[in-house]
């Protein structure tokens, strides 16, 4: 495998690594996880992988880590159909994304003319085709921009794409052939990614504006009865009535000028709907209503509110994983943060003795250049919030003012914490901090710290996902431990059934924030984290946490 390293030189840390991943191939593990620090050069490991097998879905959680495959070993990338225009007007002349083409409306795929199967397109690469073949009578010779790119990364050797595509393409298609491998980058995520494709929410607003001949106007939908938080299934009859509704709305409107985009968004929400529906009769103990927004009437109807939305979740997301590992024959989970390989499997619905856990325990960058400072400044927990977060704001202010004339982060975990601090801050420190709240484009507020001196910012949504370099960041503050958020009540269930997952969760956002501002070996940043929480919980769990993390710690 090392002959398929895709660059000149390979670290002897490399090696080691490709060394044991043929280990793993050899005891035909199905499942191998490469747990390795920033910097270590974990996509070099896949690549290498993915080049020596030759088959291989990768799959990322960011659009900078796609274009980063792309840039690096010219992997092909696909995207989604919001990207592409379809090539087919509506009736009043509008070109839409082929998210809202009219395949997505009242046509079927083979009907439209610009459309071509896998395998007609397949036949007409490889010049197979004879004339009565569809290619030859494309509509001006062209083929739906969305199904061209996506045929081509099919036909790729190595396709790399981000998570909801593939999701959507296995759920929904059967156009998802087998592979030798499926890469899962940043795996830590996979969980988050797994519960975001399966969430289910029923919106008044959005039921109503398909209610034919009501027009959303005569107050509020029986559809959303309000029955509660304690039983998810208690909800059918409302999720019934709403798919009436849709059903009727798509009937009415199939073939009704100016209205093709309608009914393709209402298609889109009933089979959402619909797949719902399936599961929750399929697994109906595994799914909790997470939250319900009520709002007050003044006419005391329903109690004196009606439900605005409900939100449903899955607890585990094992029932839906396997779809998405039988896509290959091996599966490489990799991440910075994986910690516990019992957790990882049991969160993932993967059987342990079929997993093989490469963990790369030291870091290559200089001690020295990351240090962690734990500050003790006060705890902070729902009770104390108040009274310790003007202890926080003073301690932010020193360390600012320390590192006058550096670029630095502020790391929440609310934007209540993040207005006071900077509510409480000197003037001149004030000045220097910008918050993610309300800004409308992140990429926009990241270039603007770019090219700002001394910016710092302060956010509770920063800690993954950025790549705060060099002087982009000389000093990051972690102001509280980031217990995940009890507010939500997924995450209070699973608390009670399965604690070690919640300590899991906190110790791997821990880390993940740490690796924000050190990005290589010549990098340098210094952390202080403020929560007097931290040195008691690290103390409980150092067990989870990587030899890189704890030998940073208690510097002078
Ligand atoms: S397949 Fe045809 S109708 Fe569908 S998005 Fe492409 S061009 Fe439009």
């Amino acid at each position: 495998m090392a002959g398929s390293f895709p660059f000149k030189s390979m670290r002897r840390s490399q090696k080691e690594v490709l060394d044991q991943v043929e280990a793993a191939l050899a005891a035909k593990k199905k499942f191998i996880i490469l747990e390795a620090p920033v910097g270590f050069g974990k996509s070099a490991i896949a690549a290498s992988l993915c080049l020596y097998l030759e088959s291989a879905y990768l799959l990322t959680s960011t659009k900078q880590l796609q274009d980063q495959y792309l840039a690096d070993f010219e992997f092909r990338v696909v995207t989604g159909k919001s990207n592409f225009t379809c090539l087919v007007p509506t009736s009043s002349g509008k070109y839409l994304s082929c998210g809202k083409g009219r395949c997505e409306a009242d046509w079927k795929l083979s009907e439209c003319p610009h459309y071509l199967t896998f395998e007609q397109f397949d036949e007409h690469r490889r010049k197979l085709c004879d004339r009565d073949a569809k290619c030859e009578r494309l509509k001006s010779g062209k083929l739906c921009p969305y199904y061209q790119q996506k045929w081509d990364a099919f036909e790729a050797p190595i396709m790399v794409a981000n998570y909801p595509f593939l999701l959507t393409e296995l759920h929904h298609t059967k156009d998802v052939k087998r592979r030798k491998l499926l890469v899962c980058d940043e795996a830590h995520d996979l969980e988050k990614q797994m519960v975001s494709s399966t969430t289910f929410s029923l919106s008044r607003s959005v039921i109503e504006s398909y209610e034919t001949g009501k027009g959303g106007s005569n107050g509020p939908s029986p559809i959303l009865v309000d029955r509660g938080i304690e039983d998810a299934s208690s909800w059918k009859a409302n999720l019934l009535a709403a798919k009436q509704v849709l059903e009727s709305f798509i009937d009415t409107y199939l073939h009704a000028p100016g209205m093709q985009e309608r009914v393709a968004a209402c298609n889109n929400t009933l089979e959402s709907l619909n797949d719902f529906l399936d599961d929750l009769s399929a697994h109906p103990s595994n799914w909790i209503v997470n939250s319900v927004s009520r709002r007050l009437t003044l006419d005391g109807r329903q109690g004196g509110s009606v439900v605005e939305e409900v939100v449903f979740k899955p607890l585990q997301v094992g029932a839906y994983t396997s779809g998405l590992f039988e896509s290959a024959d091996i599966v490489l989970f990799m991440s910075a943060t994986v910690f516990s390989k019992e957790v990882f499997c049991r969160t993932l619905g993967i059987a342990e003795n079929d997993t093989y856990f490469i963990r790369v325990r030291k870091s290559t960058f200089p001690v020295e250049n990351r240090r962690i400072y734990a500050l003790n400044t006060a705890r902070l927990s729902k009770a104390t919030m108040e009274v310790s977060l003007e202890a926080i704001a003073q301690a932010v202010d020193k360390i600012m003012t320390h590192h006058a004339g550096e670029r630095g982060v502020v790391h929440t975990t609310s934007y209540q914490q993040t207005r006071y601090i900077m509510g409480h801050v000197t003037e001149a420190n004030k000045a220097r901090l910008t918050t993610t709240e309300g800004a409308s484009s992140r990429s926009a507020l990241l270039r603007k710290h770019g090219s700002t001196d001394e910016s710092v910012l302060i956010s509770p949504s920063l800690y993954e996902g950025v790549d705060l370099k060099d002087d982009l960041s000389r000093f990051q503050v972690l102001v509280k431990v980031p217990f995940p958020d009890l507010s939500e009540r997924r995450i209070k269930i699973k608390l009670e059934r399965d604690p070690g997952w919640y300590d899991w969760q906190t110790a791997l956002r821990l880390v993940q924030t740490y690796g924000r501002s050190i990005r290589s070996e010549t990098d340098y940043a210094a952390t202080y984290v403020l929560d007097s929480n931290f040195p008691s919980f690290l103390a409980r769990h150092r067990d989870l946490f990587p030899e890189y993390f704890i030998e940073a710690l208690g510097g002078e």
